[in-house]
């Protein structure tokens, strides 16, 4: 298992809580910059869909860590993003944004056999290339030793008010989608195995008052400062 990545090639890492931008303020950076990059929630909630499916609950422990040994989780990047993410051959890139992902996903990723699995991949992928990863560990666990960490910040109702924006159906109210991020930020914050936190080397932006462009923006001149 490699354990730390040392290498010549750039990462940078973006970390913070559910809806803060990450998703967007990393795809943006990254057609800016011409990095690939990776959104290493979608892996979470892949294999979240995956136990739903197989009716495996997060309490069963032993059956998860057995589906783990013989998992076989690819992605398929087009343009450098992902574009399907295959779990035993089946494509769950579909079903990850449903309500009962968002609901259990979180249960799911603070268990420590599935975070092994897909931090060993995370790091496979990050091997190698100029990479802009997203999550909620990469600049404290995952990729420690990449050089330019960001970390979003932004209250609950404001992520609230953006997702609900985000949505097609408005299906949910904002006051639900609220209450539902802040429940995962409570489990993703205070697990154990690799909680959600800033880096002690990260650069935090608040958002609350930024758009797209000024968080990408702030991000952009943080790393060519560093390159001049
Ligand atoms: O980023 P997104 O909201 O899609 O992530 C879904 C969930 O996956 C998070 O709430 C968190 O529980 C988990 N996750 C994680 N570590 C990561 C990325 C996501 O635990 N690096």
């Amino acid at each position: 298992m490699i354990n730390q990545v040392n290498f010549n090639t750039k990462i940078i890492t973006i970390d913070g809580p559910a809806a803060s931008g990450k998703s967007a303020a990393g795809a943006f950076l990254s057609e800016k910059i011409n990095f690939s990059y990776l959104d290493t929630g979608l892996m979470y909630r892949a294999v979240t869909a995956y136990f739903i499916e197989n009716n495996i609950l997060p309490e069963q422990l032993n059956e998860i860590s057995e589906h783990l040994e013989n998992m076989n989780l690819n992605m398929k990047f087009i343009k450098r993003k992902i574009s399907n993410i295959f779990i035993n051959n089946n494509d769950y890139m579909s079903k990850l944004f449903l309500s009962k992902i968002d609901l259990s996903v979180s249960k799911y990723s603070s268990i420590s056999s599935i975070r092994r699995y897909l931090v060993t991949k995370q790091r496979l992928i990050a091997k190698n290339k100029n990479i802009i990863m997203i999550g909620r560990d990469i600049g404290t666990v995952v990729i420690p030793s990449a050089k330019f960490k960001f970390y979003l910040k932004a209250s609950s109702l404001i992520r609230a008010k953006r997702r609900y924006e985000q949505t097609k159906n408005k299906d949910k109210s904002i006051q639900e989608i609220k209450t539902s991020i802040e429940l995962r930020d409570k489990i993703d914050s205070t697990r154990k195995d690799s909680p959600l936190m800033p880096a002690n080397d990260a650069i935090i932006i608040y958002t609350d008052d930024l758009n797209l462009s000024e968080v990408v923006d702030k991000m952009y001149n943080a790393f060519i400062g560093e390159n001049l």
